[in-house]
């Protein structure tokens, strides 16, 4: 029978897909759905490629305040959970409030994560996951002639592009040997870090900071190697890491995230887990992790949204991400991360890259940019669970988009 009320912790991306999903599947009990943040959910991906510019462009919402009336969903926003108490089925906000549920969803993300680097606390120093946080740097960033970002990621690559672009003097501090080591294969890496370059952009790899100075704002970083690199506005961009302990409170959730099964429900009776805080059995990488992008969010919202109306239950969903920088559209189809073999590839008279990336033999990721065609086959081909060989992915007269076609033919 489904639960009567079904409570959410979270209004994002994960958090509201599983309401509007829960209502989609017919569900027709009481939907609470709970933000410690002031605003209307939104979209996070804007907010370090537009949002963070100075004067920003437009918030865009993720469903208007009539969809939530509309369909009964009570949203409650500027509310913090403070305590889960599983065993009466409730909750408990920081104003102490009881909120009782029959199901209920954790869709708590994740935030920053900040090093213990001496001077991250001066002012001009920041971090970006909230719509505040981008608000706040477009600002800082009107008055900045020198940025320094920490960590050569998404989120920083990104930022690095926006500043560029307002002509700001950027440099990026990346630890490991090349940017963008955990996302992207090495070619896809080299491509946007040569962009970064030709619009001016330092990259330093290989080093990572020792301090951050200044007296109360901040005027330098400076690295292990020895640099000393001028700074007004540093943004700390090394990762993410869930929100999860609520449910470590309870024993379900550690520094890896909330565990949870292939149906997204944790070991508790009636508590699930969506989106960035789960970690859960990812069958397309064929281990347990947490993985940080609007697909698995909004994939998973919908995944327990149908187990709790009764439904296909088990999350299989391939794995797809994007970034923009500059003119560049970098788009992921499965997870690339782990191959052994990446084979690359460049089509059209503007060059454009792909690679396909193998693990013993099988495809299990393909990298483009610039190619929503190619992104869109490799969707189809690995959706579908299938491969193609490294002399395929190597010839260019192998069309993968026809091979995609014939694969929905048979289906
Ligand atoms: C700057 C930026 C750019 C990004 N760009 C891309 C991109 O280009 N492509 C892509 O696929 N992904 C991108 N991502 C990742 C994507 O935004 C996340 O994967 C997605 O937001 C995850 O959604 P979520 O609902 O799981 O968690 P979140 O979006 O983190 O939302 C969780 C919500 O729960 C709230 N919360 C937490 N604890 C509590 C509590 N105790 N009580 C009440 N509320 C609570 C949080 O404040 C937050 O509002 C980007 C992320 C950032 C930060």
């Amino acid at each position: 029978m489904a639960a009567a009320t079904t409570l959410i912790i979270g209004a994002s991306h994960a958090g509201v897909q599983t309401a509007a999903s829960l209502r989609d599947n017919g569900y027709d009990g009481r939907i609470v759905m709970i933000s410690d943040e002031a605003h209307l959910p939104y979209h996070r991906p804007p907010l370090s490629k537009t949002l963070a510019k100075p004067g920003g462009a437009a918030l865009q919402v993720l469903r208007s305040a009539r969809f939530f009336e509309d369909r009964r969903i009570e949203f409650v926003p500027d509310t913090r959970i403070a305590t889960l108490a599983p065993n009466e089925r409730r909750v408990v906000t920081a104003d102490g409030a009881v909120i009782d549920y029959d199901a209920l969803v954790l869709a708590t993300g994740a935030r920053p994560l900040v090093p213990p680097i001496p001077g991250r606390d001066l002012d001009g120093v920041m971090t970006l996951r909230s719509l505040d946080d981008a608000l706040r740097l477009g600002e800082a960033l009107q008055g900045a002639d020198h940025v320094a970002i920490i960590g050569g990621g998404m989120i920083g690559l990104e930022f690095a592009a926006v500043a560029a672009g307002e002509g700001r003097q950027v440099t990026v501090i990346e630890a490991a040997p090349r940017i963008l080591g955990r996302a992207v294969s090495a070619e896809t890496a080299d491509q946007l870090a040569a962009e970064h370059r030709r619009r001016g952009v330092t990259i330093v790899t290989g080093d990572s900071v020792l301090a951050i100075e200044g007296q109360t704002r901040v005027s330098a970083v400076v690295t292990k190697a020895g640099l000393r690199v001028p700074a007004d506005l540093v943004l700390i961009a090394v990762g993410a890491i869930a929100n999860a302990e609520l449910a470590g409170d309870i024993g379900i959730g550690n520094r890896e995230g909330i565990q949870v099964d292939t149906g997204l429900a944790t070991a508790v009776p009636g508590i699930y887990a969506v989106g960035d805080c789960a970690h859960h059995p990812n069958t397309h990488a064929g281990a347990s992790m947490r993985i940080e992008s609007v697909q698995n969010a909004t994939d998973q919202g919908r995944t327990v949204a149908a187990a709790l109306t009764g439904g296909k239950a088990r999350y299989t969903a391939l794995p797809w991400f994007w970034s923009d920088q500059y003119e560049l559209k970098l788009q992921i189809a499965g997870i690339t991360q782990g191959h052994d073999l990446a084979v690359s590839r460049r089509d059209g008279p503007d060059g454009r890259l792909t690679v396909f990336c193998f693990r013993r033999g099988r495809l299990v990721g393909v990298e483009s940019i610039n190619n929503a065609r190619t992104h869109m086959a490799a969707r189809r081909l690995l959706g579908a669970g299938m491969t193609i060989t490294a002399a395929q992915a190597a010839d260019p007269d192998f069309d993968i988009g026809a091979a995609a076609k014939l694969i929905a033919a048979a289906e």
